[in-house]
């Protein structure tokens, strides 16, 4: 695994873990970034390609959106090597070994990231005692069949909506990947009187002015079929949904979709990120330019880590999506008038409150220099 890392800032890492266990395969890492609100939650992912560099990178992204959404918990991620597609029994073995040996490690609590679910979590907590995303027979959520994040995702563009004088009923809506993230934010947007105009999936987008019909593109999806399959629609090549005209624009797919190049082909008057990072700096930049109200996806897509973060306290379903509802609308709000205050672009501003919010967290402790 590589392990190059530069040396962090007065932020963080505030611990680096790397866990060998050659004789049976197990190579990973878990850093800690910060936990200064509280102990860290962040995924674990499983890869055949991780290093220490992305690792830090993704913890430092948890310490920021767990702030931001003012949990009182910091950020980590922990990766450990291998494909994710392995013999279940092998997988099990090496996630429970790797849990086991960061069992003492009570400032992290595990949840699930790309390679690892509910069930990695559940054998996670065998081992330690400490992870969220499990399984509803242990007490988890289901994060992503009641939609946590979509509901999230609709109640920031709800909040954000008349910051660009965007009224919900009736407006046009573009949703990029049909998957967890995408398909409920669709769904929580119709019901509101939006119409969704275009989606896309892996293989392929579909486009009816009019407005979709989201419980057939369920159907399609459940089938295991593409939504560019959709009888009375117009197919389009998955890279196209780009150019469709809307008035609010969903990434919910897949990083740096929207780059420099592509980014001057969007027409739309709200931008939210649903997936994580899905639009390149510069072109977040550029957006902001033209009056493109951009949310980011740190405040925008918080609402997994949200209902993860009440699970852990065991708060009911209901409870959990209430908390979400009320924290993702008031960082929305917050993000949004600082901006405006300051002249700046909303991830500037939510950089900044995030930011902050960590360092009065550190001058708290007793042990921080800061
Ligand atoms: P998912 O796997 O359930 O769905 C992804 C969807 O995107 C699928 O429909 C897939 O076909 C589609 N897709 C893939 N490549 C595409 C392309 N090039 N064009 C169009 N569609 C494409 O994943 P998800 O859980 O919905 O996550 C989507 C994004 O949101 C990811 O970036 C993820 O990191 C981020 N995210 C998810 C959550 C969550 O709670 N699930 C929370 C925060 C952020």
């Amino acid at each position: 695994m590589n392990l190059d890392f530069d040396a962090g800032d007065h932020l963080g890492p505030t611990r680096i873990i790397q866990v060998r266990e050659p004789g049976i395969g197990l190579e990973g890492l878990l850093v800690i970034d910060n936990i200064a609100a509280g102990p860290a939650i962040g995924g674990l992912r499983m890869a055949p390609d991780v290093s220490l560099a992305e690792c830090a990178r993704l913890a430092r992204a948890m310490t920021l959106k767990n702030a931001a959404a003012s949990l009182a918990h910091g950020g980590a991620k922990s990766v450990l090597v291998g494909n994710p597609k392995m013999p279940a029994a092998e997988k099990e073995r090496l996630i429970r070994a790797f849990a086991s040996a960061l069992r003492d490690c009570h400032d992290y609590i595990f949840g699930p990231d790309m390679g690892t679910d509910e069930s990695c979590m559940a054998w996670v907590k065998d081992e330690t005692g400490r992870a969220v995303g499990l399984p509803s027979e242990l007490g988890g959520i289901p994060l992503d069949e009641l939609g946590a994040t979509g509901w999230g995702l609709f109640q920031a563009i709800r909040e954000a909506a008349p910051d660009c004088e965007l009224e919900l009923d009736g407006a046009r809506v573009v949703v990029q990947g049909f998957g967890a993230v995408g398909r409920h934010v669709a769904r929580f947007l119709a019901a509101e009187g939006a119409r969704i105009v275009a989606v896309s999936d892996s293989r392929g987008a579909i486009v009816d002015p009019n407005g979709l019909d989201l419980e057939c593109l369920q159907e399609l999806k459940r089938a295991g079929r593409s939504v560019a399959e959709l009888e009375g629609g117009t197919a389009l090549a998955a890279e196209q949904i780009i150019d469709i005209e809307c008035d609010i624009w969903i990434p919910a797919a897949r990083p740096d979709v929207i780059d420099e190049r592509n980014v001057d082909r969007l027409r739309t008057r709200l931008l939210a990120e649903g997936a994580n990072i899905p639009v390149t700096a510069g072109a977040e930049a550029r957006l902001h330019e033209k009056g493109v109200l951009t949310l980011p996806d740190f405040i925008a897509n918080a609402g997994g880590v949200i209902c993860a973060a009440m699970e852990y306290r065991h708060l009911s379903q209901t409870a959990a999506f209430d908390a979400l509802r009320d924290k993702v609308r008031a960082n929305t709000r917050a993000m949004l008038d600082a901006a405006r205050v300051a002249g700046v672009s909303p991830r500037q501003a939510a950089e900044q409150l995030a930011t902050t919010r960590v360092e009065k967290a550190m001058r708290l402790k007793r042990w921080s220099l800061y």
